[in-house]
């Protein structure tokens, strides 16, 4: 970090402001020009607000030189994180060289449909199984989810087919019916349910994060340190199109929002081209422009009924659409050196 004193600071000030930053365990290199002293500030500044010591009498600017998140940046961890899951069916890895293909239905309907889409998926070599069963849903009077009920669809969903299971937790009580859930989602309107990120720090599954509706990447970054500082390293983003003047698809697919969180974290980031666009027929294109972007997975809507659905049907892709697109993915994860998980 960089701060740039005020014209005129007198030098026993400036040494003063140097020696309490000093305090705080950081190494000051202080530079005197002619009119302006500037100090260099080397060590974890993490926890330094630059927004307070700007408010500083002294301070006439100040300038972050590393990035505010420790745990989740490539610069103290420079070999990609890989998270396994271990299911009945074997281990699915997602991030470091493996592909994760999470897909499944926006939500749990009933015990037929989920087995269906879940030995669908399957079949078309997903490697893990997604299914709402608590619905963050932008009206009230919209399907709200089957609650702990759906929770039980997909537990026997997993042992009919092995895969393991992503699902979205609202609220940190609902843990204590996830104990066979294999990866917690945090939908992108918890992105930054502060709380939750905290409690979700104290587990020990992996968790999917969300990008926000409206977060830049460094907020999503700062909320997977949120968990990440609270012990839980297991963390795998996920961009999900973002809200821009666009009005033609539901959200808009941040696409180069990979390559830049891949430079900057070692953590796996996967691609929702299902909500990023909203539409079936534009899944595949973000999908495969997700993989050749460098995507370490990607969560996938299925629906056997998409018309029919109560949630997201416009964006669901069928078992036969899934499955057409999974032949191409496997093309281009090999182009990628990834195989697919
Ligand atoms: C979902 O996965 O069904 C969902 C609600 O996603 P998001 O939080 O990205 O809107
Ligand atoms: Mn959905």
């Amino acid at each position: 970090m960089i701060i740039a004193l005020k014209q005129g600071t007198g030098g026993e000030e400036a040494e003063r402001f140097a020696s309490a930053m000093e305090k705080r365990g950081l190494t000051v290199h202080v530079s005197r020009g002619e009119t302006q002293t500037v100090l260099g500030l080397v060590g974890d500044t993490s926890s330094l607000d630059p927004e307070a010591i700007a408010a500083h009498h002294l301070v006439a600017k100040v300038m972050r030189v590393q990035e505010p998140y420790k745990r989740a940046n490539r610069l103290f961890h420079p070999e990609d994180t890989r998270i396994d899951v271990a299911a009945p069916g074997g281990v699915h890895g997602i991030g470091g060289g493996r592909l994760g293909i999470i897909a499944g239905p926006c939500s749990v309907e009933s015990g037929e449909q989920i087995s269906a889409v879940a030995a669908a998926v399957k079949a078309a070599g997903a490697g893990f199984l997604r299914g709402g069963a608590f619905k963050p849903r932008t009206s009230p009077y919209s399907f709200q989810g089957m609650g702990c009920e759906g929770i039980d669809m997909l537990c026997a969903a997993k042992k009919e087919t092995g895969l393991p299971l992503v699902s979205e937790l609202m609220e940190i009580h609902q843990l204590e019916v996830f104990d066979n859930v294999d990866i917690i989602q945090v939908g992108a309107r918890n992105m930054q349910n502060f709380n939750l990120l905290k409690e979700l720090g104290r587990c020990g599954k992996p968790v999917l994060l969300k990008r926000g509706l409206a977060s830049t990447v460094t907020e999503l970054l700062m909320a997977a340190e949120y968990i990440m500082a609270g012990g839980n390293e297991k963390v795998i983003l996920c961009e999900r199109g973002i809200r821009t003047f666009e009005t033609f698809s539901r959200n808009t697919l941040d696409i180069s929002a990979v390559p830049y969180l891949k430079q900057k974290t070692h953590l796996p980031v996967i691609v929702d081209p299902s909500h990023a666009t909203g539409i079936a027929g534009l899944v595949p294109a973000a999908a495969k422009a997700a993989v050749a972007a460098g995507a370490d997975g990607l969560i996938i809507e299925v629906h056997n009924d998409p018309e029919n659905a109560l949630s997201d049907g416009e964006q669901s892709l069928t078992p036969e659409a899934f499955s057409d697109l999974m032949k191409t993915l496997k093309k281009y994860a090999d182009l990628e050196g990834k195989t697919v998980s």
